[in-house]
């Protein structure tokens, strides 16, 4: 259930309601909006009695949400979400595209900053990185934890780029919390109910990455769960699903792109890496992306990406992102959005790049 309030209803009117919704037993999820504020009525395994709430000061309507998904739905909330971060101008959402690349596993201070150095040289303003890996194997490297994360931290401090970074369970989803700007749920943890709970209880916007078998019923149904409750900054994140096809490592749906526009405010980014899993793929499906009218790319680059400890085959050299970044900034235009700031926070010296196409790999 959605209660439309009146465009001139005023916030007290609002509140009122809010406090009539919680004293019926429910949860009330306040969305202004441009024209109007709507408020979404949520954990009601029965139908809301519309009568206590419909000849309330300042309400207009009370509309059935049709979908099971109610605060991602486009019903409660027309306008886009646009997530910002305080002290840049790097959005979510906004029409300025969200560029995110790093390394998949932060290793050592000395590769993360080598890699930083240079995604931010050529634009990003998130710099992702792992230092908590849900990894298929029990023996493979599972991150470096708390001291990844300070690194990202040294990172932020250096560059300005804001953190993402995953979460694998309760424990660690406490200190990324305190360290990222954005906290990661991976692919393997899309139907960790709990976890998603308890990402919902934070402050900071959660970006969920789509399940390898999600439907995009299950995976609304996931950003649901952490926007229930309280946490509104929610984005998506496609990043590919199993099908037959054995020619990258996943089936990247950009088709899911549109489709979640349609039913949903929040904004979707896409993965290539992970999406394909080969290097020669990834600028492909980036340009893809982005003229689908993706809201960001999150790229996984690696100076070294012969001896990375994850992911190195599906990692770009630091030219191919450059380069990738310059496509981008073509296609960009064409689809009505931007790609904001070029490195200005740096305050260290940029180090030349090596030699573009010097190394064996860097061809398409
Ligand atoms: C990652 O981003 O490094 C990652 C593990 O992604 P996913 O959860 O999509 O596999
Ligand atoms: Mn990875």
């Amino acid at each position: 259930m959605l209660v439309v309030m009146q465009a001139h209803a005023t916030e007290e009117q609002v509140r009122a309601v809010c406090q009539k919704v919680e004293e019926l037993g429910y949860r009330a999820h306040p969305m202004p909006g441009a024209q109007r504020t709507a408020i979404g009525i949520t954990g009601n395994p029965r139908e809301v009695e519309p009568s206590a709430l419909e000849e309330m000061p300042g309400v207009q309507e009370l509309i059935q949400v049709s979908k099971p998904y109610k605060l991602v739905s486009r019903e409660v909330k027309e306008e886009n979400t646009v997530i910002r971060f305080s002290g840049t101008d790097a959005t979510i959402g906004g029409p300025g595209l969200a560029i995110m690349a790093g390394p998949c596993a932060i290793e050592s201070r000395e590769q993360a900053f080598a890699i930083a150095e240079h995604v931010h040289r050529a634009g990003a303003q998130f710099f992702r990185g792992g230092a908590y890996k849900p990894r298929t194997s029990p023996y493979s490297f599972q991150g470096l934890e708390e001291a990844g994360l300070r690194i990202m931290a040294e990172v932020r401090e250096q560059y300005g780029m804001k953190i993402v970074t995953e979460a694998v369970d309760h424990e660690s989803l406490a200190l990324v919390e305190e360290y990222a700007d954005v906290i990661q749920i991976g692919a393997r943890n899309m139907q960790n109910f709990s976890l998603l709970k308890r990402a919902g209880r934070s402050k900071k916007p959660v970006m969920l990455k789509r399940g390898m078998s999600a439907t995009l019923e299950e995976f609304l149904m996931a950003a649901e769960y952490i926007m229930s409750e309280g946490n509104y900054n929610v984005v998506l994140c496609e990043r590919g699903v199993r099908t037959f096809a054995d020619h990258t490592r996943n089936t990247l749906d950009l088709s899911v792109v549109p489709a979640v526009q349609r039913l949903s405010h929040l904004p979707i980014v896409v993965d290539p890496s992970h999406g394909t899993g080969k290097r020669n793929k990834v600028t492909p499906l980036s340009r893809a992306a982005v003229a689908v009218g993706a809201d960001g790319l999150i790229i996984e680059v690696h100076h070294q990406p012969d001896k990375a400890l994850s992911d190195g085959q599906q990692s770009l050299y630091p030219e191919q992102f450059e380069e990738l970044m310059s496509q981008v900034r073509q296609i960009a235009p064409v689809v009505g959005r931007t790609v904001p700031g070029i490195g200005t926070h740096v305050s260290a010296a940029p180090v030349a790049l090596s030699g573009a196409g010097s190394h064996p790999a860097s061809g398409r």
